[in-house]
C-alpha cells in the first residue's frame, strides 16, 4: 500500500478528479474533486421525487460536470439503508429508491463507473482523508444538519454493521414519550439534537412564554435550525437557550457514542459543525461529566470537522476514485478503504 492508487502509479485515468454527489431529499449536490480533496467545480439541482426523473436528473448532472473536464468516476452519497456489498440502494425515506441497483443502472449512461455509499460515511471518508478524522485510531464522525448521520471508523476501516446500516444513533430514544420521529418512535435523539431540532425547540420556547423578547420569527414552521444559530450568535436569549439545550442533547449522544464505542476521537460534522463555538463547549462539558467512569479513563477529544457540508461529496468522490483505481483491471496498488492512507493534501 503505497497512498492513493493514481499518485504512487503515475499519470492515468485513475489521477483524474470524480464526481461526489450528495443526494439528499431536496437537493442534488454535485462537485468535482481532485485527489487532494479540493473542490474544482460544483453543481446543484432540487432532487427529483420519482425514480426514473431521479436517474435523469443524476445523468444530466454528471454529464454537465464531465463536459467541463475528464473525471474518472462518480461516487453517490446516499441517506438511506445501502446493501453491505454497496451495489443497491434498500431503502431511503427522502428518497423513491427501493432496492434499486443504482450503480448498475447509472454506470452505463455515463460511461462512468458508479459507486455507492451511505451518506454519512461517505462524511466520514472525507473527514478522514481531509480532516481532523484521520488523526485517530477510532473515531466517530457523528454529522448533524437536518437530521444526525453517524459513522464509526475503526483503525481506519468503516463499521458497517450486520446490514450495513450501522449506527443509526439519530434513532436511539432518549426521551420516553418524547417528541415524535419520523422512523416512527418517539424521543429520538435527533428530534432533540438537529438543525430541525433547534428549530422545535426555539418554537416551543417562543409559544411557552409569547411575551419574551425575541428576534425570531413566531408561528409554527417558520423558523429554521440557520436562523437559530445565526440569532444566537446575534446574541437572542431565546435563540441561545436553544442552543444550550442543543448542546446538552449533544452532549448526550456523544456520551452514549463514548460508552457504546469508545473512541479516542469523535468529530462533529454537518451543517452545525459551523455553529460550533456557540455550542461545542457547552457539550464537551455534558459529555465529560456523563461519560462512564469519566475522570478514570481517557476521554475521546472531540473536534469539529473542517469541511462542513462538503465533507459528504468530497468523501463520495475520493472513495469512487480510490475504488475505480483499485477496480482497473490494467493497474495496481489502488489503496483499498482500509489502507486509509493519508495523502497529506488536504486542501
Ligand atoms: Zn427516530
Amino acid at each position: 500500500m503505497t497512498g492513493p492508487a493514481g499518485i504512487a502509479d503515475g499519470p492515468g485515468a485513475d489521477d483524474h478528479p470524480a464526481i461526489g454527489i450528495d443526494i439528499g431529499g431536496t437537493n442534488l449536490r454535485a462537485a468535482v474533486v481532485d485527489a487532494a480533496g479540493a473542490v474544482l467545480d460544483t453543481v446543484s439541482v432540487g432532487t427529483p421525487h420519482d425514480p426514473a426523473s431521479l436517474d435523469t436528473a443524476l445523468v444530466d448532472v454528471i454529464g454537465t460536470l464531465a463536459a467541463r473536464r475528464p473525471v474518472s468516476a462518480v461516487g453517490l452519497a446516499v441517506a438511506g439503508f445501502i446493501s453491505r456489498d454497496q451495489q443497491v440502494v434498500r431503502f431511503a425515506p427522502h428518497l423513491p429508491w427501493r432496492d434499486s441497483a443504482v450503480p448498475a443502472r447509472l454506470a452505463p449512461r455515463v460511461g462512468l463507473p458508479v459507486y455507492l455509499e451511505h451518506d454519512a460515511n461517505s462524511a466520514a471518508w472525507g473527514e478522514m482523508w481531509f480532516g481532523p478524522a484521520g488523526s485517530g485510531e477510532n473515531v466517530a464522525v457523528v454529522a448533524i444538519g437536518t437530521v444526525i448521520g453517524a459513522a464509526l471508523l475503526i483503525g481506519g476501516t468503516m463499521y458497517r454493521g450486520s446490514n450495513g446500516v450501522a449506527p443509526e444513533l439519530g434513532h436511539l430514544p432518549v426521551v420516553p414519550g418524547g417528541r415524535p420521529c419520523a422512523c416512527g418512535k418517539s424521543g429520538c435523539l435527533e428530534r432533540y439534537c438537529s438543525g430541525t431540532a433547534l428549530a422545535a425547540t426555539a418554537d416551543a420556547m417562543l409559544a411557552a412564554a409569547p411575551e419574551r423578547a425575541s428576534s425570531l420569527p413566531r408561528g409554527a414552521g417558520a423558523l429554521t435550525g440557520a436562523a437559530v444559530a445565526e440569532a444566537a450568535a446575534a446574541g437572542d436569549g431565546v435563540a441561545r437557550e436553544a442552543m444550550s439545550d442543543f448542546a446538552q442533547w449533544l452532549g448526550v449522544g456523544l456520551s452514549i457514542v463514548a460508552d457504546v464505542f469508545d473512541p479516542d476521537l469523535i468529530v462533529v460534522a454537518g451543517g452545525v459543525a459551523a455553529s460550533a463555538p456557540l455550542f461545542l463547549d457547552d457539550a464537551r462539558r455534558v459529555y465529560a461529566g456523563m461519560v462512564t467512569g469519566a475522570g478514570h479513563r481517557r476521554l475521546a477529544r472531540i473536534r469539529r470537522s473542517e469541511l462542513g457540508v462538503a465533507a459528504a461529496m468530497i468523501g463520495a468522490a475520493e472513495s469512487a476514485r480510490r475504488s475505480a483505481a483499485a477496480d482497473a483491471p490494467d493497474r495496481h496498488g489502488g489503496a483499498q478503504e482500509g489502507g486509509a492512507a493519508r495523502d497529506g493534501g488536504a486542501q
